[in-house]
């Protein structure tokens, strides 16, 4: 169906952060995949490791115990803190199950009409949950009616929050993203989230934070939670989890990881052999080649150059991020700069219709950091 405007090219083979089209140019790829291809292009060892597991069991189903699936999970529960995964394959369905779990809670706790705070401008998918929960009117529009048992407040605002809490005895869960990327890489106030963590304290709501892009090392920990010394009650993982192999986690911990009971809720692919261990293995990789550490490393670097080089150009607003979460935000809508890019042999998106948005794999090296950070330089300085 119609669904996407694809851009006139199509990638034949990938290695690292390079991908080749079918005729042979070779392309930078400074978005590996919309922040899925962490471990860069087809890394030798998840090549290795999904072959032989393709080649052993590829799919039994949730009715029977699943080795890989709680390797996986005993492995995600180290990492996080979070002691309990759900297995699905989308963030939009991991983020589906985080909606499910806190509407659970709440009627276990005897409210019938659970409600769940979100903010502007975030990004949760496109099912009728998430979609709802999504702060972005183009993504809503044309699909309502849409769900109820939503309360929106600014992001990185605490205030509003203290007030929707005054107001409405029905909130049960704040779903945020620690940093939201489609939204435009909207970095908050350092202590944002432990704010939301005492509120949540407070009124004995559920902290979920939607991880599914900032997630998995991108930025400098394994979690971007994790740079803010707190625990959340449940994390939503997916893209680069996997690798490209379709996975998501709904993650809790505690309370949060006990409330599903058998029947509540399930998928028929969620954490089969063959997905679990993509997983496995990506998290292999990003430990053994500290890939978290050359995330904000590499970062910082390309933050800084870009600082430089772009800082004091009046149609340059501003320059964030954190880690290889990287945006540009422009005085003015900047989407014809992704296709000249792509002429140039460099993949970068545009977000939020002003917004810049590089999301390299996390295997960059500095010299490739580099040319990202010409290319992109020149673009936005000939725009
Ligand atoms: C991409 C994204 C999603 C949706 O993931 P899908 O796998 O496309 O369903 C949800 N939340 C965030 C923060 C995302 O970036």
């Amino acid at each position: 169906m119609n669904t996407y405007s694809r851009l006139p090219v199509t990638f034949a083979k990938g290695e690292g952060v390079w991908l080749w089209d079918a005729q042979g140019k070779k392309y930078l790829d400074a978005l590996a995949g919309i922040a899925v291809c962490g471990i860069g292009h087809c890394h030798p060892k998840l090549v290795k490791a999904i072959s032989e597991q393709a080649g052993t069991l590829i799919h039994t189903s949730n009715l029977y115990h699943v080795d890989k699936q709680e390797k996986l999970a005993k492995k995600l529960a180290i990492l996080s803190g979070l002691n309990k995964s759900f297995f699905c394959n989308s963030g939009a369905e991991a983020n589906e199950t985080a909606i499910k779990l806190a509407r659970l809670y709440g009627h276990n706790r005897g409210i019938d009409q659970p409600t769940i705070i979100v903010m502007e401008n975030s990004f949760h998918g496109r099912t009728m949950a998430t979609l709802t929960a999504t702060g972005n009117r183009k993504v809503q529009a044309g699909f309502e009616p849409l769900l109820t048992g939503f309360a929106r407040v600014p992001f990185n605002d605490l205030d509003a929050i203290a007030q929707v809490s005054a107001h409405n005895k029905n909130v049960v869960a704040i779903l945020v993203e620690p940093y939201q990327g489609e939204g435009g890489v909207n970095v908050p106030q350092a202590n944002y989230l432990k704010g939301l963590r005492q509120i949540c304290d407070e009124n004995g709501w559920l902290l979920m934070l939607d991880e599914v892009q900032c997630g998995i090392g991108r930025s400098g920990k394994w979690f971007a939670f994790q740079n803010s010394e707190i625990a959340p009650d449940v994390i939503t993982l997916a893209k680069s989890l996997g690798s490209g192999v379709p996975i998501g986690a709904c993650i809790g911990g505690n309370v949060a990881g006990e409330i599903f009971k058998p029947g509540n809720h399930a998928s028929t692919f969620g954490g089969n052999p063959l997905a679990c261990s993509a997983a496995i293995t990506t998290l292999d990789i990003i430990e053994e080649e500290n890939l978290m550490r050359n995330a904000l490393e590499q970062g910082n670097f390309i933050q800084k150059n870009l600082l430089e080089q772009l800082g004091n150009l009046s149609h340059v607003t501003q320059i964030r991020g954190h880690g290889l979460m990287i945006g540009i935000e422009l005085t003015k809508p900047c989407g014809e700069l992704v296709k000249k890019a792509l002429e140039q042999g460099l993949l970068i998106n545009v977000t939020s219709n002003k917004i810049v948005r590089l999301l390299p794999p996390l295997v960059i090296k500095q010299n490739e950091s580099e040319q990202i950070i010409n290319m992109v330089s020149t673009l936005i300085k000939e725009f």
